[in-house]
């Protein structure tokens, strides 16, 4: 582990997405770290060249690739070790797969796995994570002592469900207790570790909250300032379940408006099948989603209309949604992105493509938008905090000893490896403010 507060530089080849659609790549590029944030960033030799107050300690893994820490906007703790589990859609999984799992995820099974997971998200390259606990206290609680430890940047809330919650029979004053644990939650962790810890109120969805639990939990959310994070027309079963239960409501997006939850503090998951007027309302109320193409593949839930989404202004960021997605890799997560726009494409032949570019934008800037820290993370740009993926060029090139061909590869090209070859067995190093949080055992060795 690095400490975070010295001075020191890495080369290498440096790509970011500072907007939708736009690449940025310096191939023979460096960044020099300061006190946890990017000081200078350019031409390595010219970096190197410059003289300077404090000494630069020079960091050199061969040829490699240098991006923004990668961004999961959605993501479930306790449902890590059942990913890959199951056939069925989204009730049926949850009840057959899921909540079996949740259930178990407290006391010293919790303990076991939750530094588990933060590890492995920083071992993928993910720094930072929009992440759902079980119900109990005590699995948020564990869940928050494993982030800090971890140094990942990562919020997280209690799952909050009062109706049918895991199939159980329901305690008594179930939606007293939940929004009494949420609240001494926030209170001790929203902004600890100097803001890299933050807190989100986390109604599961509408099928399983009663009107006042998320009612309640918006209040929360406002009073404290803290995220808030919920699922909203991932599936058409669910659609028609909370059709039944709020008959009022114009469509499911409007149960959510009634309740005060949407926000500019809002990550909405999936957002599949919504009518043009549930897409209005998000924009209008500045609410986020997180597109999580490679769950929605798993379950069958649908094809997300990403392009009008966007088009309505509507900030989105890729999520890995373990256990429905199958992995926390946020390289497939973009890939995944990519091929569920083409298959619609395959239908509706005036569909612009997502082009890789615009899915590592998701993937980073976007995500960092949608979580209102685009100030702060989520580029390679001076001032902001050194959130970085190191990758290993020969890992994900075809001829790993052909450095004629690695030499001629441009932007787009390591991008487009990266997206559809990067994975953890590429990954030398991730930091976040400028501090190690994983190195691979054995980086190569550049030769
Ligand atoms: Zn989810």
């Amino acid at each position: 582990m690095e400490d975070g507060d010295n001075v020191f530089g890495i080369r290498g080849f440096l790509i970011d997405a500072p907007e939708f659609g736009t690449l940025r790549g310096r191939q023979r590029g460096a960044i020099i770290v300061e006190n946890g944030r990017i000081s200078e960033r350019g031409d390595y030799d010219d970096l190197r060249r410059m003289q300077r107050t404090k000494p630069v300690r020079w960091i050199d893994r061969g040829p490699v690739a240098i991006f923004p820490g990668l961004i999961d906007c959605h993501t479930h703790l306790p449902q890590y070790s059942a990913v890959a589990r199951g056939e069925s859609e989204l009730l049926p999984w949850l009840r057959e797969h899921i909540f079996p799992v949740e259930r178990e995820f407290t006391g010293p099974k919790a303990r076991v796995q939750a530094p588990q997971f933060f590890h492995e998200l920083a071992r993928h390259g993910t720094t930072t994570a929009m992440v759902y606990a079980a119900i109990y206290e005590d699995s948020c609680e564990i869940g928050f002592e494993a982030a800090k430890e971890s140094g990942l940047r990562v919020i997280l809330g209690k799952m909050m469900m009062d109706i049918g919650s895991y199939g159980q029979l329901q305690p008594k004053k179930v939606l007293s207790v939940s929004l009494l644990e949420s609240e001494r939650l926030c209170r001790k962790w929203h902004r600890a570790e100097d803001g890299r810890l933050e807190y989100a109120f986390s109604p599961r969805f509408a099928v399983t909250c009663s009107e006042k639990l998320m009612r309640s939990a918006a209040e929360m959310a406002a009073r404290f300032d803290a995220y808030l994070q919920t699922h909203l027309a991932e599936n058409r079963e669910e659609i028609e379940k909370v059709h039944h239960l709020y008959m009022a409501a114009q469509d499911y997006t409007h149960v959510y408006e009634k309740c005060g939850l949407l926000t500019p503090k809002t990550m909405l998951g999936h957002c599949i099948h919504l009518n043009p007027r549930e897409i209005a309302a998000i924009a209008v109320t500045q609410a986020n989603v997180a597109h999580c193409p490679s769950s929605n593949l798993f379950l069958g839930s649908g094809l997300m209309k990403l392009d009008q989404i966007l088009k309505a202004g509507i900030m989105v960021g890729l999520g890995s949604d373990v256990a429905a997605g199958p992995e926390l890799n946020m390289w497939q997560v973009m890939r995944a992105a990519i091929d569920v726009q083409k298959a619609r494409g395959a239908y509706e032949p005036n569909l612009r493509a997502l082009r890789p570019s615009e899915a590592f934008y998701l993937g980073t800037h976007g995500g960092a938008h949608a979580l209102g820290k685009a100030a702060t993370i989520g580029t390679l740009d001076v001032g902001k905090e050194a959130d970085l993926l190191v990758v290993d060029l020969t890992a994900v090139a075809p001829y790993p000893k052909d450095r004629k061909l690695l030499n001629e590869l441009s932007t787009e090209d390591v991008l487009a490896l990266c997206i559809y070859r990067g994975g953890p067995h590429a990954n030398l190093e991730t930091y976040v403010r400028g501090r190690c949080v994983y190195q691979a055992p054995n980086p190569v060795q550049p030769s």
